[in-house]
């Protein structure tokens, strides 16, 4: 059999063939190389209008890298056309297999592309024996061909939050859908102001933006604010995993400032290691751990009391009318502000202020799927940390909808990967 038996199989065009395969040896690595010409009387397409149109003169012959085979790198040879189109003026003809200038296949493109889905871009680049930029490129394509031919359709929950992605206070804004059977990223912004959330129901179609039916987010304020401005329909949920963050932040604020305050003042220094005592519940501590919560106990500590407040809290989820779970919110409110610990009455004031979107909660259950937005928000940080060779906003954004965007794909006769 033929190599161009298995390309005409794989990968075939209807106005072009294909013509000698050649086998190159150059710089240490081999290659091969496969001519692709014209059809006989096959007119060029002009690549401003897609027409046909007469043709005017030829460039040189390109090199068009393709997928490789057994480990050698493949190129599609051909002299573009151009043509003198009577609508354009003279433009470089159209063909099947690239666009643009890009020098690589569109097939290699999606085939580099789904790879990127599973291996970071460097190790992807790395075994196929290409460059790093070639691979975001082709990722970069891959979005763009999603997002433009991406149908939202009905949305009925979203959930936004955000995430640190340089040193230095710098944030992402995301935003997800986050319903059973459909959990994915919608949106990337930076920032987390009003501007960078209010972008995104902007570019929502309206039929899509009236569907939305509940929204979570945490309590950060422009988040509220823009949510309010663009949502007001829809129940605003503050969820479990946002207020429990906020309350482990405050528990473990408490136990560093008194760490530092018994150290100074020459206590043993029982709160060294304790932090994860104190922020893991109850019934998932290690044997180990649980022995050191019990010498904690006996210390009236201000880290050991914002422990037990938050575990009491804890019962607050589950409660199941909203009623009842507002007037624990109440009473468990006055014995935290009770308490004199700072951070903890921050958190409780704040709780105070929100209660309304607090207790959506209880009237959410069951549509929003509990933990959505913990799952998916954890997925966008690995993407972020992974060694992916970037540190710039594009391609961060690119990767993040790469990733977690379940963008669609065209459909192709043969499957490279
Ligand atoms: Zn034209």
């Amino acid at each position: 059999m033929q190599l161009k038996t298995i390309l005409n199989r794989v990968e075939s065009f209807k106005s072009f063939v294909y013509g000698k395969v050649r086998w190159v040896q150059g710089d240490g690595q081999s290659a091969i190389e496969v001519e692709l010409h014209a059809r006989k009387n096959g007119r060029a397409i002009c690549s401003g209008c897609g027409r046909p149109g007469p043709g005017y003169d030829r460039l040189p012959q390109r090199r068009f890298e393709f997928v490789p085979l057994w480990g050698m790198p493949v190129f599609f040879l051909y002299a573009l056309r151009r043509v003198d189109c009577p609508r354009c003026g003279v433009t470089v003809e159209r063909v099947p297999w690239a666009t643009g200038k890009c020098h690589l296949t569109t097939s290699y493109r999606w085939f580099l592309a789904r790879w990127a889905k599973r291996l970071s871009w460097n190790e992807v680049a790395s075994i196929f024996g290409t460059t790093w930029r070639n691979v975001f490129e082709s990722v970069k394509h891959a979005v763009f061909w999603g997002v433009f031919h991406q149908n939202l359709g009905r949305i009925e929950a979203i959930g936004v939050d955000e995430i640190q992605w340089r040193r230095g206070h710098q944030y992402l804004t995301l935003v997800y859908q986050i319903e059973d059977g459909m959990k994915r990223l919608l949106w990337v912004a930076r920032d987390r102001t009003e501007q960078s959330l209010r972008e995104f129901f902007r570019t929502l179609a309206g039929e899509t933006r009236e569907s939305i039916r509940f929204v979570c987010s945490d309590m950060w304020q422009p988040y509220l604010n823009a949510i309010a401005e663009q949502l007001s329909e829809a129940v605003h949920v503050l969820d479990r995993f946002h207020i429990m963050k906020k309350m482990n932040e405050a528990i473990d604020e408490v136990r560093r400032s008194e760490a530092a305050r018994l150290n100074r003042d020459g206590y043993e220094p029982v709160l060294k290691h304790s932090r994860w005592c104190l922020l893991k519940r109850r019934e998932n501590l290690t044997e180990k751990q649980t022995v050191k919560l019990s010498e904690l106990l006996q210390y009236n500590l201000a880290s050991v009391r914002s422990h037990l407040l938050r575990e009491d809290f804890q019962r607050f989820w589950e409660y199941t009318s909203p009623v009842w779970a507002g007037k624990f919110l109440d009473q468990g409110c006055t014995r935290t502000l009770r308490s004199r610990i700072q951070p903890m009455k921050k958190i409780v004031r704040s709780l105070r202020e929100h209660r309304d979107l607090i207790l959506n909660w209880f009237r959410a259950r069951g549509t929003v799927s509990a933990g959505a937005v913990e799952g998916l928000n954890n997925k966008a940080k690995l993407t972020t940390r992974k060694a992916y060779g970037f540190r710039t906003y594009e391609a961060i954004e690119i990767a993040l909808y790469h990733t977690l965007g379940k963008l669609p794909e065209p459909e192709f006769t043969h499957e490279f990967c």
